[in-house]
């Protein structure tokens, strides 16, 4: 005999909201009225506490303090203290391997060339093919300034077997695939790695801040990812960049900047990498960017990462109960070993429906050729957002309005 249970209507979703220690967190952050916004894995939401944190860095420490800010408000030391407070809340990562800094595409530059040339003799930079195209833009990019260096593309990570060998170098991965949602084993697949004796990169834009992770217990060797999606840090925020600490004397980074030298205000014509991560150091560090993530941070620390984790998954459980029986086909794994904290939707015209539902105020985004994303941000949403935001599809798709005309301009950002 089976059991049917019904889905939760929206008052069981109010109810269990009310009941839920993180749904008062969702008073930190400002979303407009009528907006129900399930795109926090693309650009993440404003803290409240945050235009008033940049406003008093800009006027006390750049207006009133000037260069002294670089010492007195600690401007020198913020890529490694957020990187400390980042590694320590959300990544699994002891003091002194995560900075922040550049953008996820410069990081992951300085890493995968850092890693290629901790394994001489070896060529191949082994990537998936539906990767973030960032991702293996900078693999090509970094590989032809090798000699002997190449890009080998795989389907997916369950191939990774059919190609590590003695010549890999290096596997870079993304831990959450930013179409489908779908996560991968990192310990497992670490070791799979390095009984390759090849290093892992991990890319983890869609893990930071969408489930907690482990990287020291992972035995990673590099990791990157991005500030300004779960993260909340703001539109360009910078990105974080870890490296395992047993790395960090041999490691040689190719963005040999001012900023990782040892001796930066010795102002030596030569380089010499500084001791530790701040050797993946480049350039002057984005203060106003960095103050904006700091601010987020503060929020982030308010919030128990398992607790996280577990509304996360209850979230993505409902939205894929309440549009099952739509006229859409799921692509994120059900499995919860295997779930980011999105759900992609496929259908043909998912660019338009997309579009129909940005027009009712449920904002989600949608990746060619024909998925429809829907990220779920534990901080700020709630069950009845969810439960809202499935009705809403459900109209959209049972009315027809998403055929309207005027949903089927393409603007620049999808
Ligand atoms: C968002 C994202 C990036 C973005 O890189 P930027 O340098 O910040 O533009 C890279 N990789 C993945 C997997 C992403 O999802």
């Amino acid at each position: 005999m089976t059991t049917h249970t019904a889905a939760p209507t929206r008052e069981d979703c109010v109810a269990r909201d009310a009941a839920d220690p993180l749904h008062p967190l969702r008073e930190h952050f400002d979303l407009p009225e009528g907006v129900l916004y399930l795109d926090g894995n693309s650009l993440g939401a404003l803290p409240r506490r945050t235009p008033g944190h940049l406003a008093k860095v800009v006027a006390e420490e750049w207006g009133a303090g000037l260069i002294r800010s670089w010492n007195d408000a600690g401007w020198f030391h913020q890529p490694g203290r957020l990187g400390d407070r980042l590694g320590a809340h959300l990544l699994g990562a002891a003091a002194g391997q995560v900075v922040v800094c550049d953008s996820t595409s410069v990081n992951l530059f300085k890493v995968l060339g850092a890693a290629l040339r901790l394994r001489p003799g070896r060529g191949a930079l082994v990537a998936e093919r539906h990767a973030f195209p960032t991702d293996l833009y900078i693999a090509d990019g970094l590989t032809g300034l090798h000699p002997g260096a190449r890009p080998v593309l795989v389907d997916s990570a369950a191939q990774l077997d059919a190609v590590l060998d003695a010549d890999t170098a290096v596997v870079l991965l993304s831990h959450v695939d930013y179409r489908t949602g779908e996560l991968l084993d990192m310990a497992a697949v670490t070791e799979r790695i390095h009984r390759a004796g090849a290093l892992a990169v991990w890319d983890l834009c869609h893990t930071a801040g969408a489930l907690p992770i482990q990287l020291d217990a992972a035995d990673v060797d590099f990791a990157v990812g991005c500030g300004y999606k779960y993260l909340n840090g703001g539109p360009g925020a910078p990105a974080f960049l870890y490296a395992a600490e047993r790395h960090h004397a041999a490691a040689r980074q190719p963005l040999t900047g001012w900023f990782g030298h040892a001796r930066q205000f010795d102002f030596e014509p030569g380089y010499r990498p500084a001791e530790g991560i701040t050797r993946f150091l480049t350039g002057t560090p984005p203060v106003l960017g960095l103050a904006a993530l700091e601010s987020s941070l503060d929020v982030w620390e308010l919030a128990d990462p398992a607790a996280v984790r577990a509304k996360s998954l209850e979230l993505s459980d409902l939205f894929l109960e309440l549009t099952a029986d739509l006229d859409v086909e799921p692509v994120t794994p059900r499995q919860h070993e295997r779930r980011g904290s999105q759900v992609a939707l496929r259908h043909p015209e998912g660019h338009r429906i997309v579009q129909a539902l940005i027009a009712r105020g449920v904002i989600g985004d949608f990746r060619a050729p024909d998925l429809m994303r829907f990220g779920f941000t534990p901080l700020y949403l709630s069950r009845a957002d969810v439960h809202d935001a499935a009705t809403a599809l459900r109209e959209v798709l049972a009315s027809g309005e998403w055929r309207q005309d005027r949903f089927a301009r393409r603007g620049d950002v999808t």
